[in-house]
């Protein structure tokens, strides 16, 4: 060690003040912690001196250069020689003033911090004066004011941040990054100050502007899109001098972050766990849980009601009386968000709609399959004009139950399943491996008779020889489709259909990788791919015996799984997990609307398979009630 610590309490102090740059530096970890916190700083205080147009100049997301031009009230020589004192402002005058603080500064530590470690300078000419005045500061060496020309209004540069301090300096992301904070920090700012124009510019490209005159659905629109404005439903509501005015998006604008929602506190963007429980509050049963909806809301409140004051960057805010804003404000939103539009589909709910109404066509034989049915799968247009005439799949549905009640056999059919055995009614468990261990012929006749009943679009009812059974649509259809290419693997090589046109699938880099590599052993298993592009996979053919895959779904989820395992796609651990995904991806979904035909096309197929209990997964297909079931359930025996 080369400080030994003087633990013997000699006469000289080892307690020291420290001197003011390092005070002023330990303040700036607080305050500037990247390029973005110089600009929010720069820009509150040009909105605090009343400025109306604001023009930041970045160079290298910040980093390089950040200079605010305003054209606010602007600074006389005494106001320029006390600026980059620490703890000096204008904002606040007694103690009594933290009370009650209406600008966006009080603190008076930015300048200073910033003076500490980058290299500025500040101009500032107040309006109506005949000339402006300058100083720098770099590296909290403060220069003389001296008198110099230029606009009314001020102009601060701050350069070369952190250059004093390479520790924090390599704190630093990517220019990309650290701009993309720093345009963040300016948007949140021109939605909470409507009536106030900026512009900025990165290395010399304009990369954002709003006028003063826009109003904030101009501005939202700027900022998060035509088609995001185009939704937005606007709410204005006053509770107990709180006054809550803004816009909800529709559900479907939720993103994973909070990154589209912007809460405004007095003209102050805040980032606040209660206003986003709100906002999670105010969605709920429109949303599912991880998304965060889509809102621009703004609360005006009489400053004595909140303290500002918790987080040296202001961002963090605590309310008097959090249960009754609480409540108000999910009330006021709910409202608004019940008012959006729900119904318009996105992208995501087109291709669900396409697949189900694809969906009749799956089950045609495998020689009707090829060119024809492939155009039809992977021709969008064509989808949607194939797909039009059809009435909507509740009307179909509605119509379907009331055409096809369930009803069971007739009571006194003979039960051949029994009646050969010449034994007492056998439990249940034995029935059912029973009835399926018979030879498919002799319950076909019945089970494919009908009616069948679709339960939830999810699980088929259907009268069986001895009582009834109901099927997991899903779990059938998977179990079908994974015989019919383990079958075909067999043979050592699965059969392979060629599309028309090939498909292109976004994948991950590393996916992309082992396209490459395993490209003959995809090839085995019926998966024609090829290397697109960084990201991006061709399909080219997929497995014959599948009639319509979810081809891009198909390919994503086998490449994670040969990217989980480390393996071959056709190493003998993974080749049955492989032709399982492919399978689940080429069946009928849960939610999917079916037709008594394709009910009954369904268990044509099913039939005679011999492991037709369960799916590839060992999750039932079926669950079966025999009439001695159902006479022990009512008490009959
Ligand atoms: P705070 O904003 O907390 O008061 P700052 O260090 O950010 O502290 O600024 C110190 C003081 O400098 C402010 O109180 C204000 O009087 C003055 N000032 C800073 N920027 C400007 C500006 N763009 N126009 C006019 N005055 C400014
Ligand atoms: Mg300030």
């Amino acid at each position: 060690m080369t400080h030994e610590r003087d633990l013997t309490g000699g006469s000289e102090p080892r307690i020291r003040v420290l001197p003011e740059l390092v005070k002023n530096q330990i303040a700036a970890g607080e305050v500037i912690e990247r390029p973005a916190s110089v600009v929010k700083e720069l820009v509150e205080n040009a909105l605090d001196a009343g400025a109306t147009r604001l023009v930041l100049d970045l160079e290298e997301g910040g980093a390089k250069l950040v200079r605010l031009v305003d054209d606010g009230v602007g600074m006389g020589e005494a106001d320029l020689r006390l600026a980059f004192h620490p703890h000096a402002t204008s904002k606040l005058a007694d103690a009594a003033d933290l009370e009650h603080i209406a600008t966006l500064g009080f603190r008076g530590e930015a300048l200073a911090s910033m003076g500490s470690v980058a290299r500025c300078r500040l101009f500032s000419r107040p309006r109506g004066a005949a000339l402006g005045a300058e100083l720098e500061n770099e590296g909290g060496k403060v220069s003389a004011v001296r008198s110099a020309g230029g606009a009314e209004g001020t102009r601060i540069e701050v350069r070369d941040l952190f250059y004093n301090t390479p520790a924090r300096r390599r704190f630093l992301k990517t220019t990309a990054t650290e701009l993309a904070r720093c345009l963040d920090v300016v948007q949140r700012l021109a939605l909470a100050h409507v009536g106030v124009g900026f512009v900025v510019t990165h290395d010399g490209r304009r990369v954002f502007d709003v006028e003063a005159g826009m109003d904030l659905g101009a501005r939202i629109r700027r900022i998060f899109g035509a088609e995001l404005a185009s939704g937005l439903v606007p709410v204005g509501e006053l509770w107990q001098g709180i006054e809550l005015r803004g816009y909800v998006a529709p559900p479907r604008f939720a993103a994973r972050d909070t990154s589209r929602q912007v809460w405004c506190l007095n003209g102050r963007p805040v980032r606040d766990k209660l206003l986003v429980r709100v906002l999670k509050e105010a969605y709920r049963g429109y949303l599912i849980d991880a998304r965060q909806p889509a809102a621009v809301l703004s609360l005006a409140l009489d400053p004595a009601r909140v303290d500002v004051n918790v987080h040296p960057a202001k961002s963090e805010v605590r309310f008097r009386d959090e249960r009754a804003l609480f409540g108000f404000l999910v009330a006021a939103l709910r409202k608004a968000v019940a008012a959006t539009d729900m119904a318009t589909p996105g992208e995501g709910l087109l291709a669900v709609a396409e697949r189900r109404e694809a969906w009749s066509a799956r089950f045609a034989p495998p020689s009707a399959g090829s060119a024809a049915t492939t155009s039809f799968e992977f021709d969008r247009a064509g989808a949607i004009a194939e797909r039009s005439p059809l009435r909507p799949a509740h009307e179909r549905q509605a119509e379907f139950r009331d055409a096809a009640p369930f009803v069971p056999e007739p009571p006194l059919a003979p039960r051949p399943s029994f009646a050969a055995a010449a034994e007492p009614e056998p439990p249940l468990v034995i029935a059912a491996r029973e009835v399926s261990a018979r030879p498919g012929e002799r319950r076909e006749l019945d089970e494919l008779a009908g009616p069948f009943l679709q339960i939830a679009k999810t699980y088929l009812v259907r009268a069986t020889a001895d009582g009834f059974e109901i099927v997991d649509q899903h779990a059938l259809h998977e179990r079908i489709n994974f015989e019919l290419l383990r079958e075909a693997a067999a043979t050592g090589r699965v059969a392979l259909q060629r599309l028309l046109a090939p498909e292109l699938v976004e994948i991950t880099r590393a996916q992309a990788e082992l396209v490459d590599e395993h490209r003959e052993a995809f090839a085995k298993l019926g998966l024609e791919l090829e290397r697109f592009g960084p990201t991006t996979a061709a399909v080219h053919g997929v497995p014959a015996r599948l009639a319509k895959p979810d081809v891009s779904a198909l390919v994503r989820d086998v490449l994670a799984l040969v990217e989980e395992s480390g393996r071959a796609p056709d190493a003998p651990e993974l080749f049955e997990e492989v032709l399982h995904r492919a399978a689940c991806r080429a069946s009928v979904m849960a939610g999917d609307p079916l037709s008594e035909d394709e009910i009954r096309e369904l268990f044509a197929r099913g039939r005679g398979l011999s492991s037709d209990q369960t799916c590839p997964h060992a999750r039932p297909t079926r669950v079966r009630f025999t009439l001695a079931d159902l006479e022990k359930a009512f008490h009959r025996r």
